[in-house]
């Protein structure tokens, strides 16, 4: 093997994906992000109103109105707005009967709120590999695995190998790419298992025609500021059940028992509500979700067609049956290594190009090592060979 032959094709490479990122871009001195919220429509308006009639905090009309306009373009029948995506995802898994001790199913490559969240419900995650196909959690692997490990009981399922029930499992769609829903479901339903979607990343995504988050019991979104639309920061649960719906506003507004000037509260529940300033926010966000949609597809668009010409990299297209959001572009490297990857990070951040890895694997950080796991060799290489490029909707 000729050292100096590789490192030529690695510097070729990192010049050709470079040169092909430029062309998709603005040309600009400034570094180019990779997603960077945009404020175009009614925010500052939104906002003032909420600073000049003093209704910032936990009470005024933008909450109400952010919700239905969610659950309106989700098609869900019911939404709770909550102070973050983390925060919703912890109250989904309580909502689901996730109890003390439990393991959660979720993806090995996801971001660490998915994990985290199992945490602060006191369970324990139970880490899946992925799929090359959809970056999500991959069926067949899944149901493999369940078959070998998991006994269906009558009062719930348990993981032979460990005696703990399996509580739930989180479908994750990665960087706004649908998982195999269907075949998820199918597993859910055959192991009992209730299936909550982390759907963060893919609002305005859809799997055969109907939007993501429409397939769990509950799912969850986010509103950080680097998702596709932002309230600063705002998450929101997303459930077709009423009861739950119910619970879950009255959980996450601190368990208070309506009363005109009593302070009542009939269970530990948790100040997860989402202020009327960042519901605002939200609102004028909410208007240009569409354009943003157009315009993300549109930079997908060009993506695909500048790295069609180069054999080492493949930009990642959404998968079959699904129409993505694009919420990030990523390009997954020939290279599984990670050394290339390690170059081309540091190529494209040095020219003002911000580009950055998926995440760590869930196993491979602290306070996850000693999770239940399956074998995740996809993941490790996905891991090793995803590059997220640019994406914002301004681009
Ligand atoms: C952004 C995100 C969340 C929620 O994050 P918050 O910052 O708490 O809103 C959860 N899961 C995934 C996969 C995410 O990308």
């Amino acid at each position: 093997m000729s050292t100096v032959a590789d490192k030529q094709a690695t510097t070729a490479l990192c010049e050709a994906v470079i040169q092909g990122l430029r062309s998709c871009l603005p040309d600009t001195k400034e570094q180019v992000q990779l997603h960077s919220p945009s404020f175009e429509g009614n925010e500052w308006k939104y906002v003032k109103e909420c600073l000049d009639t003093g209704w910032v905090s936990s009470v005024g009309k933008y909450v109400d109105r952010f919700e239905k306009e969610l659950a309106s373009f989700v098609g869900s029948k019911f939404c709770v707005a909550a102070v973050n995506g983390t925060a919703a995802l912890h109250i989904a898994l309580l909502l689901a009967d996730v109890k003390s001790g439990d393991e959660v199913i979720i993806p090995d490559l996801t971001f660490i709120a998915t994990a985290n969240s199992v945490t602060y419900a006191n369970a324990i995650p139970h880490l899946a590999d992925a799929s090359q196909k959809t970056l999500g959690l991959d069926p067949k692997k899944l149901s493999a695995w369940l078959e070998e490990i998991a006994e269906v009981k009558s009062d719930g399922t348990i993981n032979r190998k460990t005696g703990r029930r399996i509580g739930a499992m989180v479908v994750m769609h990665t960087f706004g790419h649908p998982s195999e829903l269907d075949e998820l479901l199918e597993i859910s339903n055959r192991f009992k298992i209730p299936l909550i979607e982390d759907a963060a990343e893919s609002i305005g995504s859809y799997y055969k025609g109907v939007h993501t988050g429409r397939f769990g019991r509950l799912a969850t979104l986010s509103f950080n500021g680097n998702k596709t639309i932002t309230t600063g920061g705002g998450g929101a649960i997303l459930t077709d059940d009423a009861d739950l719906a119910r619970v879950a506003k009255h959980i996450t507004t601190t368990a208070k028992v309506p009363h005109q000037w009593k302070f009542k509260h009939d269970r530990t529940g948790f100040n997860y509500r989402l202020p009327n300033i960042n519901a605002a926010l939200g609102c004028a966000q909410l208007e240009q979700l569409e354009t943003f949609l157009t315009r993300k597809r549109a930079l997908s668009e060009r993506y695909k067609k500048i790295f069609a010409g180069l054999n080492d990299v493949t930009f990642f297209e959404e998968p079959a049956n699904c129409k993505s959001n694009y919420w990030l572009n990523a390009l997954v490297l020939k290279d599984t290594s990670g050394t290339l990857l390690e170059e081309l990070l540091a190529a494209t951040n040095a020219q003002g190009i911000q580009t950055r890895p998926a995440w760590d694997l869930m196993h491979t950080l602290p306070m996850f090592a000693d999770c239940p796991k399956m074998p995740t060799e996809t993941a490790e290489k996905l891991a090793a060979s995803i590059l997220c490029i640019p994406s914002s909707p301004s681009l």
